[in-house]
């Protein structure tokens, strides 16, 4: 299984437009973030984790030829907003899978009506199917798929656990009996804002103590904000089994 992160930058990406913040001014390419995603790629299936406004430059950097599910954590912006450009996809395959809790699914249908539309349908729309996540493990074409729950302040979001890899991102509070979800894993993603603290996203050091509970064998950090700092600054300070995520990484588990 190989994994790519997409993108591994907060809401606005780094840089955010028209600042002057020494981080979005940064040479290091490491330090340019889109906003967050990434591709599971597991055989011949590619599952993309979030599809946000990115997603066609992100698809363009990595050579994804097919897509084959879109499973979404939850409906903010950053996360969803995309799915417009799932179209070459669309042509190429037909109506293209998408996986997430129904409050989501409503979000989304409410968001891109013409595309979850089944009536008078525009000619060039993209279309999908709808599948409901629920917290319980799911079958994907013969992988299993264990949703992990947790709070984005008040917002319920789910995590990903696939085969020996979890995928956590937008997470601030999670309950004991989701993070006996997480045992054993080769490698942890979750998602660390900034220094500050921060009342929807867990700050470095809140994701440094999550890592050290978690204990998987190796962890990397995503949904970076410019206030966490220089990637290399950062990274040279980190345990040694936990990285800073950078766009278009590729590991494989
Ligand atoms: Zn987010």
């Amino acid at each position: 299984m190989d994994v790519t992160f997409l993108g591994t930058g907060t809401s606005q990406g780094i840089p955010i437009i028209g600042s002057e913040h020494p981080v979005c001014l940064s040479n290091d390419s490491k330090d340019k973030r889109l906003r967050v995603s990434i591709l599971i790629t597991w055989n011949d299936l590619n599952i993309l984790i979030d599809c946000g406004p990115d997603f066609r430059q992100q698809m363009l950097a990595n050579n994804v030829q097919k897509l084959d599910a879109i499973f979404y954590t939850h409906e903010h912006n950053d996360h969803t907003a995309g799915l417009d450009d799932i179209r070459p996809f669309f042509f190429r395959q037909g109506d293209i899978p998408v996986f997430a809790h129904q409050r989501v699914l409503t979000a989304l249908r409410k968001r891109f009506d013409y595309i979850f539309t089944t009536e008078n349908k525009y000619p060039g729309a993209p279309g999908v199917t709808e599948h409901i996540i629920e917290n319980k493990p799911f079958s994907f074409h013969g992988l299993t798929v264990t949703p992990v729950e947790f709070m984005h302040n008040r917002l319920q979001v789910f995590g990903f656990r696939v085969e020996d890899f979890a995928y956590l991102t937008d997470l601030k509070t999670i309950e004991e009996q989701e993070i006996e979800k997480l045992r054993d894993l080769k490698v942890l993603v979750v998602s660390a804002l900034r220094i500050e603290p921060h009342h929807s996203h867990f700050n470095l050091e809140e994701a440094l103590e999550f890592i050290e509970k978690v204990q998987p064998e190796k962890a990397y950090l995503t949904h970076i904000s410019h206030m966490l700092g220089f990637h290399e600054e950062v990274e040279k300070d980190l345990p040694a089994n936990v990285h800073l995520a950078y766009d278009n990484l590729k590991i494989t588990v």
